[in-house]
């Protein structure tokens, strides 16, 4: 959709096409979705691996700059259409060239960290999403145990819990449900739920924070595949959700510590989830449902929902490349502040370390081998893949990502919190892409001949407490014997799991370019 229109054309034409191209591309951003988003809710195999990315919905979009374009386009006499196109057509040839200065631009002049100059940033994309993620993290005024990384890592448990619950237990959920969320659970009537993916999460809105209230509010848009069984006996059904979900808090409330955020257990005491019976915990004697302990989900609603498996062979063009990257501006001085814990953080070998995971990740990808690419993933971000891999060898097929390569990488964001240091970087790459099938070996998808150039934010994390140089071949970050671990991501040899971040820099998010907001 976003595909520069052939230069071959007339002006006029060109306008036009580009006109056109606008549309679509306004309809696509008022949905706040990558329709398609190059494999996450189906739309096809996607960047090796890029799978676990961001969301994506089908389907066309229904925007109100759309319909007022067309409406432009339709209505108007020609003399003022002509002139609206030569001011779109000016307006693109000053954003290619604009772009062709930015990729001219190289920070290698003695700074080690690679960022896209702050004004390559686009107002638009940054005022509203990013000051989201970023307001998030003035919770730590109130609570300094508070991460966003672990409160990502707590809403993909609980919205898989949630999606799990709908074949029945929803009860066991009160003290995360406000009443009228549990209720619609109950409503639901499936035989059995076999897999719950989290593709995309975005933080939408936060609110409460700045002014004498004792709670806060956070807005966040889960998309999702889930798989399940209407009825028993019937074939699994696999259905694309986005979801808009309102959690809230008391500001000061103690937020769990990595080991236990993916649990949920009584928020007061601590004891199992069936202890807590309407709201109230039968052990600790408290209401647990008010967010004076842990987030509680105050309302949630489906926005949009399709029924359909991932569509492995369809081939998807890829948007948002040349968008421009979204880079926090605190980045490179929270960087800098990493570097003066541990002299060893520097951006060439770090750069080393996402080429490593890269490189290893693009191989396991190929050969459908999820041991190879474990030790990299966060166990949240495994899961997606997972999901991925198995769902190409259920349909008889293998993605391959031959000639895979970085070209560039750019700083966008980081962030420290108690627990972790979080570094998200675009990533630019290329290779080719296409699907095999394994029954007579021939192209499903893809061409076996020319690249597919794709960008991505990459979010890898490490424990906070960890210093010292960073691993740039496949050796445990704990032993150091050549790199093999179990599906928990632990060591064969010494038992450590090095997929926690604990030792290492491992991936946490993939986020597709035209789905990252900052
Ligand atoms: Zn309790
Ligand atoms: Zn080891």
């Amino acid at each position: 959709m976003r595909r520069r229109p052939r230069v071959a054309l007339a002006t006029v034409t060109f306008g036009l096409g580009l006109l056109v191209a606008l549309v679509a591309l306004a309809a696509t951003e008022a949905h706040a979705r990558p329709g398609g988003g190059n494999s996450y809710s189906g739309g096809g195999g996607g960047g090796g691996g890029g799978g676990g990315g961001g969301g994506g919905g089908g389907g066309g979009g229904d925007g109100v700059l759309g319909a007022f374009l067309w409406f432009i386009f339709s209505e108007l006499p020609w003399p003022l259409k002509i002139a609206i196109i030569v001011v779109v057509v000016g307006f693109y040839i000053a954003k290619v060239t604009l772009g062709r200065q930015r990729r001219g631009w190289s920070s290698d002049d003695g700074t080690s960290w690679r960022v896209a100059p702050p004004a390559a940033t686009s107002p638009a994309q940054s005022a509203s999403a990013l000051s989201t993620r970023r307001r998030l993290e003035d919770l730590r005024r109130f609570d300094p145990e508070f991460s966003v990384v672990l409160f990502e890592d707590f809403l993909y448990a609980l919205y898989a819990h949630v999606r799990y619950a709908t074949a029945g237990r929803a009860e066991r959920l009160s003290a995360y449900l406000a009443p009228g969320v549990l209720e619609r659970i109950r409503d639901a009537h499936v035989a059995e739920v076999h897999t719950v993916i989290v593709g995309a999460l975005r933080f939408t809105g936060v609110r409460g924070l700045d002014d004498g209230a004792a709670q806060v509010e956070v807005d966040v848009e889960i998309e999702s595949n889930v798989a399940v069984v209407v009825a028993a006996g019937q074939p699994e059904k696999t259905t694309y959700y986005m979801e808009r979900w309102t959690l809230a808090r008391r500001k000061g409330a103690h937020s769990r510590p990595p080991a236990r955020a993916r649990i949920l257990a009584c928020p007061g005491c601590g004891a199992p989830l069936d202890a807590v019976v309407e709201g109230t915990c039968t052990h600790c004697k408290r209401v647990v449902s008010g967010g004076d302990f842990d987030w509680v989900v105050r309302a949630a609603r489906v926005v949009e929902s399709q029924e359909r498996g991932p569509m492995l062979t369809t081939e998807v063009p890829e948007q948002g490349n040349e968008l421009p990257t979204v880079v926090d501006p605190a980045a490179q001085a929270r960087c800098a502040v990493i570097s003066q814990k541990d002299p060893f953080f520097q951006w060439p070998t770090f750069e080393a370390r996402v080429g490593l995971v890269f490189r290893e990740f693009q191989t396991a990808w190929t050969q459908r081998d999820l041991l190879q690419m474990r030790p990299y993933f966060t166990d949240a971000l495994f899961d997606t893949q997972r999901y991925w891999v198995e769902a190409y060898r259920a349909q008889g097929l293998r993605n391959v990502t031959d000639g895979a390569r970085i070209e560039r990488l750019e700083l966008a964001r980081v962030v420290s919190d108690k627990w972790f240091d979080a570094v998200t970087v675009r990533l630019y790459a290329t290779g080719l892409d296409y699907v095999v099938r394994d029954s007579d070996g021939k192209v499903a998808r893809g061409s076996t001949s020319h690249n597919r150039p794709y960008t991505e934010y990459w979010t890898f994390i490490r424990g906070a407490a960890r210093t010292g140089p960073t691993r740039t071949s496949p050796e445990c970050p704990s032993c150091g014997a050549h790199l093999a671990v179990g599906m928990a991501g632990d060591c064969r040899y010494c038992r450590a799991k090095v997929t926690t971040g604990e030792f290492d820099w491992v991936l946490s998010r993939i986020e597709q370019d035209e789905a990252y907001t900052g």
